[in-house]
């Protein structure tokens, strides 16, 4: 017997693709490096990373949408230049025609397909019905819910019966109940056979979304996007939220995106601390988020230490927002990550207890010691005559070393941050910094 045998057929794969972007600037910002992934049939791969990481660069490129800028990526063999008929993608919202029917939404699929119109119209049918949209052929857009628009996007992807299908973020735009619905639908679709396609591969930034569904979970990091660390899901289905093996691989999975990449890690949660440069891009997290994450770990039942999971559930916060805040507490020594727990440090406690004037005098030390772009803004306003310096000083040097979305979130928290440190000022009419106190 041959070696193949026992192996399914490879749908996708993908090999040291490298995206780059111009910057404005000058320069280039590198957004995916060395990223090599296999998709083969039968199985859901989930691609779990944080926002900006390139997740949705990469779909592209595996779309046919994008070049890439080095590597390549071969759907059945073959390199993929421009779309190919044999992949559909699905997006976090859709993009419906008002004046269309869902009938006639669906259809718009197939129209490059260039399949005779009876044909068509009995396969987007099939589609409507396999999503359960049956009896809403003839209904607008506007006259549907948010879920059921969602619904409909999925039946316009099936109805070219692809053999590989690409999820960007599928269920992030819906609420709690219809997403958790649409999910399961679509599991059971997959586990009876009756879904139109060989394998697919799940985009999301929801850990408990990648284990609820997937075969295996492709970790990826961020600046720049790569796979970090493949974890395999060996719990039968249909699977349930509330059970050990569930639970402990979603703190498994947590604590690989909480390691920093000092550790040897992923470091697709936690920062580099060991960086110190001023071009180290900042989270952006209100010092109202960082306060009440620090006062939630020191109040009961946590008394100072918690499970990330167990804190995002009680803090009704997403694991990419929650993961935003708790570096930011390990960034300025309020807080230290290790195996998926957040532990308060003794000025973290220290911070719980006091009031607004002292825990605006530890958060500047804080921020001038460890945040070195906040440093940096002191240091240059301090220099400066006047003690003021335009915004665009430090946007167009933060600019060259990543890009202009990044910039400007790195640049708003440290000036929010210096803000309430009462570090520096910011008129925002004039988009000008200025020191506090000027001494
Ligand atoms: P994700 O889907 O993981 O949130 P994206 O792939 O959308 O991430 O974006 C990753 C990074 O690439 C971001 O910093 C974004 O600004 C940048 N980026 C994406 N597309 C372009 C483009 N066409 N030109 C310049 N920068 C881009
Ligand atoms: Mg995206």
């Amino acid at each position: 017997m041959s070696m193949t045998t026992e192996q399914s057929k490879t749908v996708i794969e993908v090999r040291k693709v490298r995206q780059s972007f111009p910057r404005p600037s000058g320069g280039e910002l590198t957004v995916l490096e060395d990223v090599n992934m296999t998709l083969r049939e039968g199985e859901i791969v989930g691609l779990l990373g944080r926002s900006g990481s390139g997740k949705s660069t990469l779909l592209r490129i595996m779309a046919g949408l994008v070049e890439p800028t080095g590597g390549s990526a071969l759907f059945q063999g073959q390199p993929i230049h421009g779309p190919a008929a044999g992949i559909a993608m699905v997006f976090q919202t859709f993009a419906l025609f008002p004046w269309l029917t869902v009938l006639q939404n669906v259809s718009l699929g197939l129209d490059a397909l260039k399949i005779p119109e009876a044909e068509a119209r009995k396969r987007a049918l099939e589609a409507i019905d396999l999503i359960g949209m049956d009896g809403f052929e003839s209904a607008y857009p506007k006259e549907i819910s948010g879920g059921m628009r969602q619904r409909v996007g999925f039946a316009r992807a099936l109805v070219v019966h692809p053999d590989l299908l690409l999820m960007d973020e599928p269920f992030s735009a819906l609420d709690v109940l219809t997403a958790e619905t649409l999910r399961t639908d679509l599991l059971d679709l997959w586990s009876e056979g009756r879904m139109p396609i060989k394998s697919i591969l799940l985009v999301t930034h929801n850990i408990e979304e990648a284990v609820l569904m997937c075969d295996r979970i492709l970790v990826f990091s961020s600046n720049p996007g790569r796979v970090v660390a493949e974890i395999p899901v060996d719990i039968p289905r249909p699977r349930n939220r509330l059970d050990t093996k569930f639970r402990r691989l979603v703190d498994h999975i947590y604590e690989r995106m909480t390691m920093p990449a000092s550790a040897g890690g992923p470091q697709a949660g936690v920062p580099d601390l060991s960086g110190d440069s001023i071009t180290k891009v900042l989270p952006r997290v209100s010092t109202n988020s960082i306060a009440g994450l620090i006062e939630a770990i020191a109040g009961a039942p946590y008394n100072g230490r918690a499970d990330l999971p167990v804190l995002a559930d009680d803090m009704h916060m997403s694991a990419d927002v929650l993961f935003s805040v708790a570096e930011t507490l390990q960034l300025l020594r309020f807080a230290d990550i290790e195996g998926g727990d957040i532990r308060l440090t003794e000025a973290g406690r220290r911070f719980a207890n006091e009031d607004v004037n002292v825990r605006k005098q530890m958060f500047a030390e804080r921020l001038l010691s460890h945040v070195p772009l906040a440093a940096h803004i002191k240091r240059v306003l301090d220099e400066r005559p006047e003690h003021r310096a335009p915004y665009s000083r430090f946007a167009e040097e933060l600019e060259d070393a990543m890009s202009e979305e990044q910039a400007e979130e790195t640049l708003r928290s440290a000036i929010n941050w210096g803000r309430f440190a009462e570090v520096f000022a910011y008129d925002e009419n004039r988009a000008m910094l200025s020191l506090d106190n000027p001494s």
